[in-house]
């Protein structure tokens, strides 16, 4: 028994501490909740989760910037375009499915008919048509790639504020209209608040270092041998960041407690909720589910004839960490230890297409977003034609690639599913109060779908990828 207890904490032991974990953070924030602690009590009891959430983003940039250099730096151009032709287009693909799946739920489920709710006021928002959406989407994506926060996304920006707390990390960088250097991307830029809903903690701009370090990656490659150092370099910052995460994951499960604790106790009488939104929570759930453990295994097994459920068992502790922080970003570094260490993808493939899909591929909120939009107009007593149906689905699909891979990014984004069919965007206001929890699970299927994207796409590109005696041009080896 011994030799067995040993064997299984060797494999399986973070894993159990983590599920423990969360377990435990619910239970001691709900017999916290009773307690009215203080502000400075809960503070101090939110620490370690913050601590835990400063480590993963602390690892972000030279992990996302390391991963697609080296990655990219060693396909030749033709591996690399079809690789990525590949990724985009399956999760393009994956994300309207997802989309499509949430339509049909809400439509059958109807969680929004015949519900009295207070807030909702119908014709009050702005009306924009599905091309000013699908603009403005354009638009905000590159603000955001870009970072000018002096001006704000959306064409409604007179509802928008800043978070008034904003202070750039870098003083001399403080004026918000001022283009900021891609490696001060990370340091905290202002919250968007729409009309006092906030859509996100800290914003980071995940979307312009991806596009930036694949371009490098893409140049270095071109180099030959003039690039070798840098590649050497960025391969030493991902073996180094790799040997972090290694370390840090054993501190997680302590700082998971604390980290779903401390939510636990800012949000509102869960109870008062439950009642209201529940077949709403229901209905993405259930969506979320079909789609994530039904939909994305069955495309695995007909893509690569492997057993999907095999490869997400190696990815529980990184569908954990996804359900304890909310955050696609946060939860890259575990993500890529799980698959290099526990799905055995190819390290070529696991560096372009788990940073890339981080930053657009969101099947999770896409889902939402679309069952969100419908509910919200059944709640209205308002009825959508078979147009704007398709308008939801693309201006879902489209809202989800602008999300950053932020705790309640897709609340924020979702402004644009309400106004391209007419609805009240003051109406995102009607689901906040549940958002903290689909945002969890969301996120996770995110994750997964990333995640079994590298699988399909590594299966797929088998032929395309040098060996990793040989790493393309530059004989580089990497081991962790
Ligand atoms: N929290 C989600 C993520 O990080 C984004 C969202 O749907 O709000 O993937």
């Amino acid at each position: 028994l011994r030799k067995w207890l040993k064997e299984y904490c060797r494999r399986n032991g973070l894993l159990t501490l983590s599920v423990f974990a969360v377990a435990a953070g619910f239970a001691l924030g709900f017999t916290l909740r009773g307690m009215n602690l203080s502000t400075q009590a809960r503070m101090y009891l939110s620490f370690p989760g913050e601590l835990l959430m400063r480590i993963l983003k602390m690892l972000i940039l030279p992990l996302i910037t390391s991963s697609l250099m080296t990655g990219l730096s060693a396909m030749d151009s033709k591996a690399s375009s079809r690789m990525g032709l590949l990724t985009v287009t399956y999760y393009l693909w994956t994300t309207f499915i997802a989309v499509v799946v949430g339509i049909i739920l809400v439509i059958i489920i109807q969680p929004g008919s015949g519900m009295e709710m207070e807030g909702s006021r119908l014709g009050g928002g702005p009306i924009m048509t599905s091309a000013d959406a699908l603009l403005d989407l354009i638009r905000y994506a590159f603000l955001e790639m870009l970072r000018f926060p002096s001006q704000l996304p959306f064409s409604i920006d007179s509802d928008y504020t800043l978070d008034p707390s904003f202070v750039y990390v870098v003083p001399d960088e403080r004026n918000p209209g001022d283009g900021r250097s891609v490696f001060l991307e990370l340091t905290p830029a202002p919250e968007i608040i729409y009309k006092g809903v906030q859509g996100s903690s800290k914003q980071m701009n995940v979307l312009g270092i991806v596009i930036f370090s694949a371009t490098m990656g893409l140049l270095l490659g071109r180099m030959g041998e003039r690039g070798l150092p840098l590649v050497n370099v960025c391969q030493c910052i991902n073996e180094c960041v790799m040997k972090i995460i290694n370390a840090a994951v054993w501190y997680f499960p302590f700082g998971i407690i604390f980290l779903i604790a401390g939510k636990i106790l800012e949000i509102q009488d869960p109870s008062s909720v439950g009642k209201k939104l529940g077949m709403y929570t229901i209905t993405v759930l259930a969506g979320l589910f079909v789609h994530g453990l039904i939909l994305l295994p069955f495309f695995y097994l007909i893509l690569t004839r492997k057993n999907p459920f095999s490869y997400i068992r190696g990815l529980l502790q990184a569908l954990v960490i996804a359900l304890a922080t909310s955050s696609s970003s946060a939860t890259l570094p575990i993500t890529m230890k799980c698959l290099l260490e526990n799905c055995h993808v190819d390290r070529q493939v696991a560096r372009f297409v788990l940073p890339v899909g981080a930053t657009i591929n969101m099947d999770g909120t896409a889902l939402y977003e679309a069952v969100a939009a419908i509910f919200i107009a059944q709640v209205n007593d308002y009825e959508l034609d078979f147009g704007q149906l398709v308008t939801i689905s693309i201006t879902a699909t489209a809202a989800s690639i602008g999300a950053a891979g932020i705790p309640q990014a897709g609340l924020v984004t979702m402004v644009i599913v309400l106004t391209s069919v007419g609805l009240p965007p003051d109406d995102v206001t009607l689901i906040v109060a549940i958002d903290w929890v689909l945002d969890r699970f969301r996120t996770m299927i995110n994750v997964l779908g990333d995640a079994l994207a590298a699988g399909i796409i590594a299966h797929v590109c088998q032929k395309d990828i040098p060996a990793a005696e040989k790493v393309g041009k530059h004989s580089v080896t990497v081991t962790f």
